[in-house]
This record gives C-alpha cells, structure tokens and sequence, in this order.
C-alpha cells in the first residue's frame, strides 16, 4: 500500500527508530511494512526510503533495485550498521522524499561496510561504494533521526526559481 510520505518538520523524522527485534522477523506484519515501503518508495520516484519517512519509527529501511550493491533486487535493511572502508568521502548532491524540492550537497563516505538483517532474520555483510555507499549512508541517517539538511552544504530550493 502507498503511504503518504511525512515530511520536515514532522517529529517522528527527529528520533532515533527502535531495533526490530529477532521475533518480529518474519511475521505478516513486518512483510506489510516492507511491502508497504517498495509501494511508496517507487510510487514517490525515491531510490530509498526509511520506516519514519512513513511514519514507523523502526529500523527498517529499502534501497531500489538498480542502486543496490551486486544485487538484482530491492534491498531491504533491517537493523542496519554500517563503518566506513576508505577515508575518503565526496560530496555529491541528495535530496529527500521528506525534504521536498531542496537539494543541497552532502559528503559521504565513498566506500562502506554494511551489516543487517533481511526480512527473514538472513545475517547480511556487504560493501557498497559509490551511489549505492551514498543512499545507504541516508537512508541509515534517517533511522537516526538525521536528515540530509543537516550535513547539506550549498542547500537551494527548487520551488522558489519560477
Ligand atoms: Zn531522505
């Protein structure tokens, strides 16, 4: 199901979500949210999104499938951690279903190491760099209760140049 996206200054967007917890793994209500997350993710053009974006303040996020890391399928992470492989960060320009029609540039980590779990409790331990590295990096903000806003630099809005 499509679920409205919530957006700044909407507070669930500010705290940290909860841990799922090893017997919610698996069960009809953990598979809606998941479900209901793709929907919305693709409905709203996003290339990820975060349980709080639709108003679940849980760790759960989904990353589309043409941006995640060596796979052929939409990324769903549950509980997700990730530390960083390189030093290295670059900036690069995000936005934010919840954020709407202001762009900024963000400096991520270029290379990362990321632990999770799937829908079905499956340990998953993967690098991702790049454009998959930046969305992780996100969407795992959002989890945390951080939007890109914050880290922006060069922030502009597209609503406002007509
Ligand atoms: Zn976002």
């Amino acid at each position: 199901m499509i679920k409205n996206i919530l957006t700044e200054p909407e507070p669930i967007l500010r705290q940290k979500g909860r841990d799922i917890s090893p017997d919610e793994l698996g069960t009809p209500k953990l598979e809606q949210l998941t479900r209901d997350l793709i929907a919305t993710m693709y409905a709203k053009d996003g290339v990820g999104i975060a349980a709080p974006q639709i108003g679940q303040s849980v760790q759960i996020c989904a990353i589309a499938r043409e941006h995640t890391p060596e796979q052929k399928s939409d990324l769903v992470l549950i509980n997700p951690v990730w530390i960083k492989k390189s030093l290295i960060k670059v900036s690069g320009e995000e936005g934010c279903l919840s954020v709407p029609d202001v762009f900024g540039k963000v400096k991520r980590y270029k290379k990362i190491k990321v632990t999770a779990l799937d829908p079905h409790g499956k340990k998953l331990v993967f690098e991702a760099a790049n454009f998959p590295a930046r969305v992780i990096q996100h969407e795992v903000d959002h989890l945390n209760g951080i939007l890109f806003i914050d880290k922006a630099k060069d922030i502009y809005r597209t609503d406002n140049l007509l």
